[in-house]
């Protein structure tokens, strides 16, 4: 199927229409700190939701500062998370990340994008995360998997690489909704926009969308 992209137009209204069905959307990874939120981002790379958010309440418990997860035991972390995919990776990844926060931050989670990128395993949609939950800062757009399929099933970016849909995204969607939209995608990709087979007919936007009732997943 040829790719067709929406006018600016129609972009701004399929956006306006699917914020004000999911106007409820939020980020979907339970934490009370900055530093809580750096574990569960770091936990949740190819881990449902579900999985992340039962392992969390107990892990911050054990686990409150920079410093804590800096200087952790491996195994007794590893036990904390083992029933998250590739525990083993994701705790040796915490320690590193955590002390180099620790070490070049004095245990502040940095607030800004170019210092996040510097943290090892953190990349734009993580940093973006970061700075929007954590500390109401929105530079720009967090691109997971939903944005990537739905960017494309809806007409809003032809590429596959999330570093240039969070450009495009930047240009068409409207600054207001930067902080929500990817949670909007996601909500609308799980109940009707599924990842196999989108349920084109219960769609409020399948008027505009250029892969209305094309089922062929994508
Ligand atoms: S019309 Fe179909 S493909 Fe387009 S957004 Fe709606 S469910 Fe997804």
């Amino acid at each position: 199927m040829e790719f067709r992209l929406l006018s600016d137009g129609k972009a701004k209204e399929a956006i306006e229409t699917l914020e004000k069905e999911y106007k409820d959307s939020h980020y979907y990874l339970n934490f009370r700190t900055p530093v809580d939120l750096v574990a569960a981002a770091i936990l949740s790379a190819q881990t449902r939701d579900e999985v992340t958010n039962s392992v969390t309440p107990e892990l911050f418990k054990r686990y409150r500062t920079a410093k804590d997860y800096a200087y952790a035991n491996e195994e007794e972390l590893i036990g904390y998370i083992k029933r998250i995919t590739f525990a083993g990776n994701k705790a040796r990844n915490m320690i590193k990340t955590f002390k180099t926060i620790e070490e070049r931050y004095n245990g502040k989670v940095p607030d800004s994008m170019e210092q996040l990128l510097e943290l090892p395993g953190i990349g734009r949609k993580t940093a973006n995360t970061i700075l929007i939950n954590a500390y109401g800062i929105v530079e720009g757009i967090p691109v997971d998997t939903w944005v990537i399929k739905l960017s494309g099933r809806i007409g809003l970016s032809k590429s596959r690489d999330p570093d240039d849909i969070e450009q495009d995204l930047m240009k068409t969607v409207d600054r207001r909704y930067w902080k929500n939209i990817t949670y909007v995608f996601k909500n609308h990709g799980k109940k009707i926009c599924q990842s196999q087979v989108p349920v084109c007919s219960a769609c409020m936007i399948s008027r505009i969308c250029p892969r209305n009732g094309v089922t062929k997943s994508k």
